[in-house]
């Protein structure tokens, strides 16, 4: 739980040393509780109270990171159980199953398909973050093998599944450099699996047949000095799997309960009896409240939905997706290039750049911030205003790139020509068409 201003200034050395850069402990007791200081600002916190200070502030379900580089991720981090409360911070991640006993060159070719799996949306580079590498026979060569394959060939992170602590440090040797996941600690290998992660700084998943084995579990690791933990309470079916995530999230959420305080994974590839199915039993773990979910392969058209889905729920409901003020090159624009203006809301700038391009007119876009508002929202809002707009202009540089003096408002904010005038003499202001849709047509007739 958050401790107060008054809490935290208990804590303190309370000599008013200034240091920090306030004039008092008690306004630095005020700051931290509303995350307007960091704690390192004070030299002087003892080390006990420092260790009650960081255990009060950290989030009620664990942050755990995983993997390394290009798609490193992380996962838990929750602090509210409906988005719209405030905001979920870290996406689902998505991870396809590679069995231990396939083949090389079946691998390279899984990776290959795998990796050509991005797509492009409002800026962002929505794709899989994980391999699950599963044992299958105990073989813990080819385990190793698979997993060093998948380490040393792909971006993807690791999952690597196996119950068996002696197949499973052969993987961790294999690629432990990648910080892959274990799966799983159970009540039978929960000592050599704990410390197999232990040794090797390692985040462990842990499975048992209930939530109140999960305590148990859990309980012993973070006796054993892990941190970095993932539960699976082992519900293979869906009304069980969904009512199980439910109640993790309310235990760690509502009920403070730290033995259930880390985030979930789920596996769609053991609860569906094919793939569509399986998509929507993922669907349904994105929106509730999966950390992880573990699908058997990775196709376009069950992958693609599940990632507009995630990120759907996982953009900040209150804040809108933006892009950069500035001067966009839509194709290969020169100093006779149409000038087109919008607004920074991310939508507006993804749909106005993309119809530029299908008309195939080389083009200047100039985007203003808007604070995330598309064109009548902003107009309204007095975020577009002609002189907002003609000041921009001005400041853009827009000026030295082209040698006319032409800009194309959209067909919404037509009633602020005038004032765009004004703030730029000389220049002719054209309304451009209101949707983008008619774009196209509109630059291709000039
Ligand atoms: Fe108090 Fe620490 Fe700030 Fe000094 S640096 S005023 S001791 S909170």
């Amino acid at each position: 739980m958050a401790l107060t201003g008054m809490q935290i200034f208990k804590l303190l050395p309370k000599t008013n040393c200034k240091e920090c850069g306030v004039p008092t402990c008690l306004a630095f007791a005020m700051n931290l509780a509303s995350g307007k200081a960091e704690l390192d600002s004070c030299p002087y916190v003892s080390d006990e109270a420092r260790a009650q200070l960081e255990e009060a502030a950290a989030p009620p379900i664990r942050q755990v990171a995983l993997g390394k580089g290009v798609r490193a991720a992380k996962t838990g981090g929750e602090t509210v159980l409906y988005r719209h409360e405030k905001t979920f911070y870290n996406p689902t991640l998505i991870a396809g199953l590679i069995t231990a006993d396939t083949a090389a060159d079946d691998v390279a070719k899984t990776l290959t398909d795998w990796h050509a799996l991005q797509y492009e949306r409002v800026g962002l580079n929505l794709r899989p973050e994980l391999v699950a590498v599963k044992d299958v026979s105990g073989d813990a060569a080819a385990f190793a093998a698979v997993a060093k394959q998948v380490a040393e060939t792909s971006e993807f992170n690791i999952i690597l599944m196996s119950e068996d602590a002696a197949v499973m440090e052969a993987a961790v040797a294999a690629c432990g450099f990648k910080r892959p996941l274990l799966y799983a600690a159970t009540a039978a290998n929960v000592e050599a699996i704990g410390k197999l992660a232990l040794d090797n700084n390692l985040p462990l998943a842990v499975k048992a047949d209930s939530i109140d084995g999960l305590v148990e579990l859990t309980t012993t690791l973070t006796g054993m000095g892990l941190k970095d933990l993932v539960l699976d309470p082992g519900s293979r079916e869906v009304k069980q799997g969904i009512e199980d995530m439910i109640a993790l999230r309310r235990a760690a959420l509502k009920d403070g309960n730290r033995a259930l305080g880390f985030p979930t994974i789920a596996f769609p590839c053991e609860m569906a009896g094919n793939t569509d199915m399986e998509a929507l039993v993922a669907g349904m773990y994105i929106s509730k409240y999966g950390g992880i979910v573990v699908l058997s392969n990775l196709t376009t058209e069950a992958l693609f939905p599940l990632l507009l889905e995630r990120l759907n729920i996982y953009t900040d409901p209150q804040r809108p997706m933006t892009v950069t003020e500035g001067i966009y090159e839509i194709g290969t624009p020169d100093e006779n290039s149409p000038v087109l203006v919008t607004t920074n809301f991310a939508l507006t700038y993804f749909i106005v750049s993309g119809e530029i391009e299908a008309s195939k007119v080389s083009s200047w876009l100039l985007i203003k911030d808007s604070e995330g508002l598309s064109v009548l929202t902003a107009w309204a809002a007095g975020k577009f205003s002609g002189d907002d707009v003609g000041l921009f202009v001005k400041k853009s540089g827009i000026a030295d790139k082209v040698k006319h003096t032409e800009l194309i408002i959209p067909g919404y904010a037509a009633s602020i020509v005038a004032d765009v005038e004004e703030e730029l003499p000389g220049w002719t202001i054209t309304v451009g068409p209101r949707e983008a849709a008619h774009l196209p047509g509109f630059l291709k007739a000039r």
